[in-house]
């Protein structure tokens, strides 16, 4: 397959001063990975540079001050956080044309002056955060990417021609910046890949080890070994192969939260081959319900493109009947729009106009609304236990084990200001709507 250029964006990282500092800059690097950001290795290579400085003394301050004019030269476009960016004043007064400056663990702010002066880049399918991903992660929750690329050939995607074939990263590398951000305050990680359900096939599942333990890079044995940081664990991207019931049985043991995330896509057998899905072949029908018969409260996230070249009313009407039996308990859906250098853009298939593909969209949408209703409605009365992720007024918004941040539900919980943002507590649920809940303190 021919290798296009990259074209993500770079950025350039500059990290000084102390572990703590690294903490930091890791946490500020795993995010923007996660957006698609590339890291440069030079500053002429950058599209920006961010210096991570050390406040602590004057020899620190020095080498910081030194290290930010050195990239502006290099580079021009610099961002500084860190200790120093306590005191912008000492910053501007030698470098004026700096564009941004935050303090120490200003994680937030810092991907936010990012995305101001290199905005990510945004491909709606193929993206593995959601649109809204640009806004702030509170420090609470953090995205670990354990691979890159792609082994598969998915006719609307072009993944694999970008960032080419599957290249996991070892585990004890992923395992090692999983533990860095649980000992940096990190309470949940949510795993990303293209395919985690892949991830070490290309590694030839090499050991290595980690905690005084050898673990082999695969699904199962990095979802065993994340299930040992004692926090949250949320799997995203994961296909229906059979190996998936291995880390189904960690769900049930309460290791990794009950939550998959399963791209379907489409459920017309016709439909899928002309995407080229992987797995599409498996009953998955009989596989959900294995995996509910395992773990009872699973929660089941995917996403669907309607209106695919030659999709019919048939195919379609497939897809809704499939739904009715799957009960799936998040959904998201898009209008199939065709991407620049796609295999499906050459299908000899029928267009679906866009007036219709909006149509099946709505349908689609409103019975996947109806059953998300319904099943929200049976957790009422039931205790639930949540991760806050702010406090809005009297109310603490929150998430269960079933609500991915951003793309899923929230729990609203009255009289819960005096909750710590960042904690887990155990919350009555008291009403449902379609996506969210309400609760209150027991
Ligand atoms: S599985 Fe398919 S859609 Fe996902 S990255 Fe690979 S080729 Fe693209």
């Amino acid at each position: 397959m021919k290798t296009v250029p990259s074209k993500n964006p770079k950025v350039g990282f500059v990290s000084l001063g102390c572990p703590k500092a690294l903490v930091d800059s890791e946490r500020i690097l795993t995010r923007l990975r996660a957006e698609g950001y590339e890291v440069a290795t030079s500053y002429r290579a950058a599209d920006l540079v961010v210096v991570n400085t050390c406040g602590f003394i004057d020899a620190a301050i020095d080498e910081s001050l030194d290290a930010i004019g050195e990239a502006l030269a290099e580079n021009g476009k610099v961002i500084v956080t860190g200790c120093l960016g306590a005191q912008p004043q000492r910053i501007l007064e030698r470098h004026p044309s700096v564009l941004k400056i935050t303090g120490p663990q200003r994680y937030e702010e810092v991907l936010a002056s990012v995305h101001e002066y290199l905005p990510p880049k945004h491909e709606p399918f193929l993206d593995l955060l959601p649109p809204q991903g640009v806004r702030l992660t509170p420090r609470h929750y953090a995205y670990l990417k354990i691979s890159e690329g792609c082994n598969h050939h998915c006719s609307f995607c072009i993944i694999p021609s970008m960032r080419g074939r599957l290249s996991s990263r070892s585990i004890d590398e992923v395992l090692r910046e999983a533990e860095a951000l649980a000992r940096a305050g990190v309470k949940e990680i949510l795993v990303i890949s293209q395919d985690t359900s892949a991830y070490g096939i290309d590694l030839k599942y090499a050991a290595a080890s980690w905690r005084g333990r050898e673990w082999r890079a695969n699904f199962r044995d990095l979802a065993a070994a994340l299930g040992e940081l004692g926090i949250w664990i949320r799997l995203h991207y994961v296909y229906p192969y059979p190996h998936v019931d291995e880390v189904v049985e960690l769900m049930a043991d309460g290791r990794v939260l009950p939550y998959l995330d399963i791209p379907f896509q489409h459920a017309s057998g016709r439909i899928l081959k002309l995407m080229r899905r992987p797995a599409a072949a498996e009953d998955t029908l009989r596989r959900l319900e294995a995996w509910r018969k395992a773990v009872a409260d699973i929660t089941i996230r995917s996403t669907f493109i309607v209106g695919f070249p030659g999709e019919t009313e048939r195919d379609f009407e497939e897809l809704l009947t499939w739904a009715r039996a799957a009960q799936l308990d998040r959904v998201g859906c898009f209008e199939y729009s065709p991407v620049e250098g796609a295999a499906a853009n050459a299908l000899d298939q029928v267009a679906v106009a866009e007036p219709v593909k909006a149509e099946r969209r709505r349908r689609f949408m409103e019975l996947s609304a109806e059953i998300s209703a319904a099943k929200l409605e049976r957790k009422i009365g039931q205790r639930v236990r949540v991760l806050v992720d702010r406090i809005d007024g009297d109310l603490a918004i929150a998430r269960s084990s079933a609500d991915a941040p951003e793309i899923d539900g929230l729990v609203r919980i009255s009289g819960g200001a005096a909750l710590g943002v960042g904690e887990f507590a155990d919350v009555l649920v008291t009403g449902a709507g379609a996506y969210d809940l309400e609760a209150k303190l027991p």
